[in-house]
């Protein structure tokens, strides 16, 4: 067995204050979900996403149901959602009984085909649900105008994308401060972590108000145990919190660090036939939560070939997802040729923030390798 060290695709990168904040929850017993570091987590976000609102959830499914959920999408509701993302975000349009309506994404940024959400839309069309994939924003200028025009919410899925930046109107907005709401996720291997957790961003108070009743039971916030509506308990302890706000303080060092994994790889694994690397439009700033590739002819060897040569010297890689349409609850002979594509020659690379020069020189210099 090979010896070398272990390159992971992702990791949490906790070498701030987090262990001294959980330390203070310990020692001060608020290891529930009341606590300051809740208010001082979704007030830091908020203000960093842009927005006058962050509601924390006890992880990212729960932020996209809760945020679902308060803009009233249920049964005979159609929500439209690219092919080409993590089952999560359509078993969340499935969890509140509206349907999920998948669309291709487009080969240039790998995120939602914007013309071909048009088609899909009919009487039943409350919302679009744009997901910012591995980092790189969607084209929010376009679909927020198809969503003015046929009267259309959009949720933003931006559980891969914290701190990316899109041109909208002219102005570089944050990936979730867009659409009428913008969903998070702090799972261990995203952006920043709270082990488990999400957040929703939105300007509109009576959302943000209604998410918090919602994530407590639905529990009236004047009347203790008297519960207006059908709640759930979505909430995020302030341990999570506390772990989110040490991150937090980081989050310009871990963008920055993630840039420059970025920069390295697009430097060493220029020209090489083949390999695609990962999208950049002038309009948008991508954080590159994944650096990703894709690999097709004339490169000798396939994407599943890359991801057992690169095993075999201990680097962890990732498939890209396998087009929703295809999984079991959402077998759908409808046509996705992009969705398909990307699915079969798309990897995610080492992209940790931890990751050292000579870590990512290895991934290239096998690439190089078996380039010709
Ligand atoms: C991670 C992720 C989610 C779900 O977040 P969890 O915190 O794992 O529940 C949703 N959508 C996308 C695109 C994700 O990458």
């Amino acid at each position: 067995m090979s010896r070398n060290k272990f390159i992971p695709v992702a990791e949490p990168d906790l070498r701030g204050n987090e262990k001294k904040y959980i330390t203070e929850c310990l020692s001060s017993s608020w290891i529930s979900s009341k606590g300051k570091f809740i208010d001082r987590f979704e007030a830091d976000f908020a203000n960093f996403i842009g927005t006058k609102h962050a509601v924390s959830t006890s992880n990212g499914t729960t932020a996209l149901h809760l945020a679902l959920l308060v803009l009233g999408l249920g049964e005979g509701d159609e929500v439209i959602v690219p092919d080409l993302t993590f089952i999560a975000s359509a078993n969340t349009v499935t969890y509140t009984g509206a349907k999920p309506v998948f669309v291709d994404v487009e080969s240039k940024t790998w995120n939602i085909d914007v013309k071909q959400v048009k088609e899909k839309i009919t009487k039943k069309t409350k919302a679009i649900m744009p997901v910012h994939l591995y980092g790189h924003p969607a084209n929010m200028e376009e679909l927020s105008r198809l969503a003015r025009k046929y009267n259309l919410l959009v949720i933003e899925d931006a559980a891969e994308a914290h701190g990316a930046l899109v041109k909208t109107g002219g102005v570089w907005k944050r990936a979730g401060s867009v659409g009428r709401v913008g969903c998070f996720s702090f799972y261990g291997n995203k952006i920043i972590t709270t082990g488990e957790g999400g957040m929703v961003t939105t300007d509109n108070p009576e959302l943000a108000n209604k998410m918090r009743i919602l994530r407590d039971h639905g529990q009236n916030p004047k009347k203790r145990y008297y519960h207006d509506v059908i709640g759930f308990n979505y909430r995020m302890t302030n341990m999570q919190a506390a772990i989110g706000v040490a991150q937090f303080e980081r989050i310009g060092d871990i963008l920055k660090k993630k840039l420059e994994v970025a920069y390295m790889y697009n430097k060493l694994l220029s020209n090489i036939p083949g390999l695609t690397l990962p999208p950049c439009e002038e309009w948008a700033k991508s954080v590159y939560w994944m650096y990703s590739v894709l690999i097709d002819s004339p490169f000798p060897k396939s994407r599943d070939e890359m991801i057992q040569i690169l095993a075999k010297e201990n680097i962890e890689t990732r498939p890209f997802f396998h087009p929703l349409h295809t999984m079991p609850p959402y077998l759908n002979r409808k046509k996705f040729p992009v969705t398909d594509y990307l699915s079969q020659k798309g990897m995610n690379l080492p992209s940790s923030t931890r990751l050292i020069e000579q870590d990512i020189k290895k991934v290239a210099q096998i690439f190089r390798k078996y380039s010709t």
